[in-house]
C-alpha cells in the first residue's frame, strides 16, 4: 500500500522504537535485545483440496519472551509475509505492555484469501496449519496463546482449540491455548466486540483529556462528531457502530474494498453492514453517495479518521492532504512512519494502534483467565451482590413509604440498583478501565515532558519501560 520509497512496515515499526529508546537512557545491548524478533518459524504445508495438493505458507512470529505466554493473532491475507508478521509481532510487545496483559508478543499469518474457500475447505486448511504450529510448543496455554486477526473470527479459533485438544488430550487447560473462541466453545461475552469497543472507550477518553483534545485544535465532546471509517470488518463494523448508535457520531464516511460510501448526515452502519455481507461490496448501496477510488475519502475533511483495514494506507503519497485533526489507529500500522512524521508537523494527533486496538489483547487476556480458573466472571458473586442490594432497597422503600409525597425513589433506579453484573458488564468495565489507565500513562508522558509531543512516543516510552524493567528483574 505505501509508496516504493518507504520504509517495510517492521521498518518502520523500528524506526518508531528508535525514535522513543533515544529519549531513553537504555543500556545498548538491552535496547537491541528488545528491539530484535526472537524467532520466526516458517511452514509449507500440503492439504488436498478439489482433487489435488496444495501448499500453503504460514508463519509465527515470537517477539519478544520477557512473559509468557506469548500473545498474538493469526491473520489470512494473500500478503501476509515474514516482515507483515514480524512487525504485527513487535507491536504485540509494545501493545501488551502498554495495557500491562501479562504476556509477550508474538503474532501469525497465512497466505491464502479466505474468500476463495469455503467452509470445509478452510477447516482442513486451518487444522493443518493449528497441527503444524501446535507440535512445535507454537501453540500452547502456557507458551504461545493465538487470538483472531483480519480473515479469520471465532470459527477458526474453535477449530485451532479443537485440534489442539485432539493433540493435549490429558491438558486441562487445552482451552486457553486460543483466544477469541465462540462463547459455546470456551470463549468470553464481549470478545468479538472488545476491539471495537476498545476504540470507542479510547475515544471518550480521549476527549475527557482538555488538554489532548486542545493539541488536536479540537473542542467539544463526542458527541456531533464526523468519522470516517476505512474497513468495516469485526474492529472497523464495532467502533462505527456504537460511536454512532452511543456517543451521536455521524459516520460520514466508510471505505470498503470496492470503493467507498460517504453522506454528511451520517451513514447507517448497520444497513451498510447488511448490505456488503449479501453483495460483497459498498457498490450499489442505496442510500448514500458511492467513491470508486475508496482511498480518496481518506482525504476528505472529518473530525476523527478511522483506519481498521490493513497498514500503510496513510504513507508519503497521501500524508500531505490528510484532513482530519485525529486520527485513531484502529488497525495495526495504517500511518507509515514516513506519513507520521509529515503528520505530526502539521498538528495532526494520532492515537497509536499500539494502544486504540488494545482492546482485543485486553478481553482476551480475560478470556485466557476464564480459561484457567474454569469459571465464569460473576458466577460467584452475581446473585449474592443482587441479595445485599435488595437490603438497601428495602430500606430506601421503608422510608419512602414513611415520608410519603415528600421524597420517593427515581423510577429506574431500583432495578438498574438491583441488577449484579454478568460477565459482559464485568468484560466492559474491565476493558474500560485498562483503557483508560494505559491512556492516562501515555498522557502523562505526552504532557509531561518537553522532549515528546505526540502520543506515539509516549506510548513506546511507557512500554519500552516496562518490557526493560522485567528483563532487569530477570538480572538482564
Ligand atoms: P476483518 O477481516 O474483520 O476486517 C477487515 C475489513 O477491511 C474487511 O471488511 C475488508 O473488506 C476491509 N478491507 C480489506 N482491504 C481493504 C482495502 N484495501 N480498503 C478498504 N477496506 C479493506 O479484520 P479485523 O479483525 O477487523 O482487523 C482489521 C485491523 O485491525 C487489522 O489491522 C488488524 O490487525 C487489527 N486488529 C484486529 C483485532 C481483532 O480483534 N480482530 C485486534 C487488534 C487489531
Amino acid at each position: 500500500m505505501s509508496t516504493p520509497n518507504e520504509p517495510s512496515f517492521r521498518e518502520s515499526v523500528d524506526m518508531m522504537f528508535n525514535r522513543a529508546v533515544a529519549l531513553m537512557d537504555l543500556p545498548p545491548g538491552l535496547e537491541e535485545k528488545i528491539r530484535v524478533c526472537n524467532a520466526t518459524y516458517t511452514v509449507r504445508f500440503g492439504v488436498r483440496l478439489r482433487g489435488q495438493m496444495q501448499t500453503f505458507t504460514g508463519y509465527r512470529s515470537v517477539h519478544s519472551e520477557h512473559m509468557e505466554p506469548v500473545k498474538g493473532g493469526i491473520r489470512y491475507a494473500i500478503s501476509v509475509n515474514q516482515d507483515e508478521v514480524e512487525a504485527l509481532a513487535a507491536l504485540m510487545t509494545y501493545k501488551c505492555s502498554l495495557v500491562e496483559a501479562p504476556f509477550g508478543g508474538s503474532k501469525g499469518g497465512l497466505c491464502i484469501d479466505p474468500r476463495e474457500y469455503d467452509e470445509h475447505e478452510l477447516e482442513l486448511i486451518t487444522r493443518r496449519f493449528a497441527y503444524e504450529l501446535i507440535k512445535r510448543d507454537m501453540i500452547n496455554p502456557a507458551q504461545n496463546v493465538p487470538a483472531p486477526d483480519m480473515g479469520t473470527g471465532e470459527r477458526e479459533m474453535a477449530w485451532i482449540a479443537d485440534q489442539y485438544k485432539r493433540m493435549n488430550t490429558t491438558d486441562i487447560n487445552s482451552s486457553a491455548c486460543v483466544t477469541g473462541k465462540p462463547t459455546n466453545a470456551g470463549g468470553i461475552q464481549g470478545r468479538t466486540e472488545a476491539t471495537g469497543r476498545g476504540v470507542q472507550y479510547a475515544l471518550r477518553e480521549f476527549f475527557r483529556d482538555r488538554e489532548g483534545v486542545k493539541k488536536a485544535g479540537m473542542t467539544g465532546t463526542l458527541n456531533g462528531k464526523t468519522v470516517i471509517v476505512q474497513g468495516l470488518g469485526n474492529v472497523g463494523y464495532h467502533a462505527a457502530k456504537f460511536l454512532s448508535e452511543e456517543d451521536g457520531c455521524k459516520i460520514t464516511g466508510i471505505i470498503e474494498r470496492d470503493g467507498a460510501l460517504t453522506d454528511p448526515n451520517g451513514l447507517d452502519v448497520e444497513a451498510v453492514r447488511h448490505w456488503i455481507a449479501n453483495h460483497d461490496g459498498v457498490s450499489g448501496y442505496p442510500d448514500g453517495f458511492y467513491v470508486k477510488d475508496g482511498s480518496t475519502v481518506l482525504e476528505e475533511a472529518c473530525d476523527i479518521l478511522l483506519p481498521a483495514a490493513l497498514e500503510g494506507v496513510i504513507n508519503l503519497g497521501n500524508a500531505d492532504r490528510i484532513k482530519a485533526p485525529l486520527i485513531i489507529e484502529a488497525a495495526n500500522g495504517p500511518v507509515t512512519a514516513g506519513a507520521d512524521n509529515i503528520l505530526r508537523e502539521k498538528g495532526t494527533v494520532i492515537i497509536p494502534d499500539m494502544y486504540a486496538n488494545a482492546g482485543g489483547v485486553t478481553v482476551s487476556y480475560f478470556e485466557w483467565v476464564k480459561n484457567l480458573s474454569h469459571i465464569r466472571f460473576g458466577r460467584m458473586q452475581r446473585r449474592q451482590e443482587e441479595a445485599r442490594h435488595q437490603l438497601v432497597v428495602d430500606e430506601l422503600t421503608r422510608l419512602s413509604d414513611h415520608l410519603g409525597d415528600a421524597w420517593s425513589m427515581t423510577p429506574d433506579f431500583k432495578e438498574k440498583y438491583l441488577r449484579g453484573a454478568g460477565e459482559l458488564e464485568l468484560v466492559r468495565s474491565g476493558l474500560d478501565d485498562t483503557m483508560r489507565a494505559a491512556y492516562q500513562s501515555m498522557a502523562a508522558v505526552w504532557h509531561g515532558r518537553d522532549d515528546v509531543d505526540d502520543l506515539r512516543t509516549a506510548a513506546y516510552l511507557v512500554a519500552i519501560e516496562k518490557v526493560a524493567a522485567s528483563y532487569r528483574a530477570k538480572g538482564l
